[in-house]
């Protein structure tokens, strides 16, 4: 039996400190969360803004199942496509500021329909080696060729799109990296896609709702403005509830309708959930001070954490990685946080590259100065 041979494999990633395991949630999502029956101060949700657990989009999500009831039923192509999700992806394309929008279940999903639709097997895919896996797995599934340039390496990415004579061209890219929270260089890759006649795609999961103004997103951020961006962002997320939309010309819109397999093969979130976003959105536009928080605690933390042994990687958003650098190190760091009741998940290889095991420590608007006081100083403790 092949059993063994799994029980086997199972065994080799444990002893290498390297066996993933879940823990029971019994509260929503917040910085105060209970987690097996034990309440612990969480640092390792992506809610940025807090909006997870926000009442208005809870009453929202409650009106939207009494008006549309719990399921699609259907794809949206057959018929689960909605009044409300049409009014949504008006929206979601005019606060990012792209002509067309189109909803997907999961970001997971948007990537690899986008990049599907967009590449075959004539055509060349550009990917950052740090990309997120969705868009690892949506360049192989697309069978079209891969090259994968060096972490924001522009040089590198010109050589290798310069290489490249035939079919369609796409770069493809994270904004903000998830786990070291870095931005890509966006002006420099539009102007490289320019210069090299390619298609861009850019991943926003992360600074949909942090970054730009009123958290228009990366765009704003840069002040990009070009048909040849392909826009994508997750709304699990800054937006706290769930799915993802890609925003683009309406002709690439209408393609991916044509042809994203993960759009058309796959039952419409349910419609309930497009209520809870159109208000998420708006608290998303209006609540300036959620930004405003986040970024005064990214500075306190950084501040708090400045001399510690342990190095706190550069980023200017929620995501804030501290590096530890061995696997077992970074699981006995977070092991010793929550025994104080300290929620800081340890992240590994193969999700980031040999000898930078970290804590990812992810903000959240609604976290407090003083839970972030009590972070700084455990860790403090824990360095010595
Ligand atoms: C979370 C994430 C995704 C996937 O989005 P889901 O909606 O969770 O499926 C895609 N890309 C990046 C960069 C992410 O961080």
């Amino acid at each position: 039996m092949p059993f063994t041979e799994l029980q086997n494999e199972l065994n080799e990633r444990a002893a290498l400190g390297l066996l993933r395991q879940r823990h029971t949630l019994q509260s929503p999502q917040s910085p105060h969360i209970t987690v097996d029956g034990k309440p612990y101060l969480s640092f390792c949700s992506n809610d940025y803004l807090g909006l997870a657990n926000h009442p208005q989009l809870i009453a929202a999500l409650q009106q939207g199942a009494q008006q549309y009831g719990v399921g699609a039923g259907a794809s949206h192509l057959v018929s689960g496509h909605f009044q409300i999700h049409h009014e949504l992806e008006m929206q979601l394309a005019a606060f990012v500021g792209k002509p067309a929008a189109l909803l997907f279940s999961s970001g997971y999903l948007a990537n690899l329909g986008v990049v599907q639709a967009l590449a075959g097997r004539s055509d060349t895919v550009f990917s950052d080696k740090l990309n997120h896996a969705s868009l690892n797995d949506a360049m192989l599934l697309s069978r079209a060729t891969v090259k994968r340039y060096r972490h924001s390496d522009m040089a590198h990415l010109a050589q290798l799109l310069q290489q490249t004579n035939s079919g369609r061209k796409l770069v493809i890219t994270d904004a903000v990296f998830s786990m070291d929270g870095d931005l890509a260089p966006l002006s420099e890759l539009l102007a490289l896609c320019e210069r090299y006649d390619a298609w861009l795609l850019v991943d926003d999961a992360h600074g949909f709702g942090v970054l730009g103004e009123q958290g228009r997103g990366c765009l704003s951020h840069f002040n990009l403005d070009s048909p040849r961006i392909i826009y994508m962002a997750t709304l699990g997320k800054a937006a706290g509830v769930s799915g993802a939309f890609v925003a683009a010309e309406q002709v690439v819109v209408d393609t991916l309708l044509q042809s994203a397999r993960s759009y058309i093969y796959t039952t419409a979130s349910p419609p309930a959930l497009a209520c809870a976003l159109l208000d998420s959105l708006h608290l998303v536009q209006e609540d300036e001070w959620r930004r405003d928080k986040l970024r005064k605690l990214i500075a306190q933390l950084q501040s708090g954490l400045a001399g510690i042994k342990w190095q706190l990687q550069h980023s200017d958003t929620p995501i804030q990685p501290l590096i530890i650098g061995g696997n077992e190190a970074a699981l006995a760091v977070s092991t010793a946080l929550r025994a104080r009741g300290i929620w800081v998940p340890a992240i590994r290889p193969p999700t980031v590259s040999q000898g930078t095991a970290r804590l990812r420590i992810s903000l959240s608007a609604e976290h407090s100065e003083s839970d972030v006081t009590q972070l700084i100083a455990a860790l403090h403790e824990l360095a010595q």
